[in-house]
């Protein structure tokens, strides 16, 4: 620790940095920010800095509100788009108890305790995700808007599109962070974009990806767009996800690969599938949080609906890239922008080690495009949908055992307190739709 602690205390004084955020998210995967200077960070380092746990969401009851952030010195990483001088840094934190146990309602560590779950069978689990967002005009007061100047279409390279330069920012400001870039491309829709960077550990990415949105939003800013990861921000046109794509490694080895098998899949892989297909339903609650991300989660726009596997098409809810050897993965493309990475990457791999550990078989691969299917045919062959609203996914979190289990008491209780609220003010909301169709019907 020393080491490390050192090697941070370094970095910040050659890099000139003067403030420090200590970052840690709420339950709701919400970032937030204790702002120290310089000069308070090796105190910060040795988990002695105290903060008031109390107004943040569903951490504590007011009585009991003292907190501890012990920051990851590995997460150290200087803000490019700071000036040199009085520089802006930041330290990714998990959030402590006074006792010096891990606090059960903090996100990053009940991901942490998975990982220990998948550390005891020798496996460490890669993530490579891919977020989409869209770009969005601002009005003359700055409030965001729903105005697009792109006509650009999927990797459509033409000089009308605004967002490309917002973009090409995007990548450079992620790279001068550490973020290894895969590709960056113009989304299906207008204004809609995808930057995909290198996958690695879960915990790693999991902070990459609040670290990612969080850019995102400051560049474009920047750019004078809003960016947002709101799952579906228009009717008609495909919403934003995250695919995840997952494996698990084994002394430096992807076990998802095994080269004998018909398919190059491992028996790990299978039952990973069959455990991540058993539970989708549930972890949609978690890797689909809003009630909007439901409205992405419909036909016709790309995203999933059904729960089946394939290698072949890119419909079902999960696809085997072709990819065999290191790069042998499962990607699961139900997740959007909205959720708690730490969350949903920990119910994902809570699932997907029930599967491994109770040996189950996932269903037969569907080649066929499910959408063009009947109802009928569908239920001939056992295929079933994912929730079609948040209330239904929170339901499905409560029975499943597995899925609770990830998220522990703390954040369960507090999660679907929180979400059967949200579900609650929506519901009593009267919507443009309803008033479209039947102000002048009845
Ligand atoms: P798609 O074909 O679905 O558009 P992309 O090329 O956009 O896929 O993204 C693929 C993602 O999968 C990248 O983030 C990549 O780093 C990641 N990936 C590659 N190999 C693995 C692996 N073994 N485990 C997890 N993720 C991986
Ligand atoms: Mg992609
Ligand atoms: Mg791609
Ligand atoms: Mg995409
Ligand atoms: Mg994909």
């Amino acid at each position: 620790h020393d080491t490390l602690k050192n090697e941070v205390l370094a970095k910040a004084r050659e890099a000139g940095v003067k403030f420090i955020r200590l970052q840690f998210t709420d339950i709701l995967g919400v970032l937030k920010n204790v702002a120290i200077t310089i000069e308070q960070l090796e105190k910060a380092l040795d988990g002695e800095l105290m903060f008031d746990g109390s107004s943040i969401f569903g951490f504590t009851r007011i009585e009991e509100s003292d907190m501890y952030l012990r920051p990851d010195p590995q997460t150290f990483v200087v803000f490019p788009w700071r000036p040199r001088e009085g520089g802006v840094a930041r330290l990714m934190c998990d959030v402590y108890n006074p006792d010096g146990t891990p606090f059960a309602g903090c996100p990053r560590n009940a991901l942490k305790k998975v990982l220990a779950e998948a550390a005891e069978l020798g496996y460490t689990m890669q993530v490579g995700p891919e977020l989409e967002f869209f770009l969005f005009q601002v009005d003359g007061s700055g409030a965001p808007s729903l105005k697009t100047h792109d006509r650009a279409g999927y990797f459509d390279l033409t000089p009308v599109d605004l967002g490309e330069n917002a973009r090409r920012s995007m990548v450079l400001t992620l790279e001068e962070m550490g973020f290894e870039i895969e590709a960056s491309h113009h989304e299906v829709a207008p204004g809609q974009h995808e930057i995909d960077f290198k996958y690695s550990n879960a915990l790693d990415v999991a902070d990459k990806i609040v670290t990612f949105k969080f850019v995102v939003r400051t560049i474009a800013q920047r750019h004078g767009l809003h960016a947002t990861f709101m799952p579906k921000p228009v009717f008609g046109i495909n919403g934003s996800g995250m695919h995840m794509n997952q494996s698990l490694f084994k002394n430096g080895a992807n076990v998802f690969f095994d080269p004998q098998d018909p398919g190059q899949l491992s028996k790990d892989a299978y039952h990973y599938i069959g455990g991540l297909l058993k539970h989708a339903r549930a972890i949609a609650a978690v890797a689909n949080p809003t009630v909007n991300s439901y409205k992405r989660l419909v036909p016709g726009y790309e995203a999933p609906v059904y729960l089946a596997w394939s290698g072949r098409n890119r419909s079902p809810l999960i696809r085997i890239p072709a990819k065999r050897g290191m790069s042998t993965r499962v990607e699961l493309r139900s997740p959007d922008p909205s959720c708690n990475p730490y969350l949903a990457i920990a119910a994902c791999l809570k699932a997907g080690l029930d599967g491994i550990k109770n040996e189950i078989a996932p269903p037969l691969p569907c080649d066929r495009n499910i959408y063009e299917m009947d109802e009928a045919e569908r239920k001939e062959l056992g295929i079933y949908s994912l929730p079609g609203s948040l209330k239904e996914a929170v339901d499905e979190l409560l029975a499943d055992e597995v899925i609770r289990d990830a998220l522990g008491p703390h954040i369960l209780a507090k999660y679907v307190e929180a979400k059967n609220a949200e579900w609650d003010q929506y519901r009593v909301q009267v919507h443009n739709w309803e008033v479209d169709k039947y102000l002048t019907m009845f």
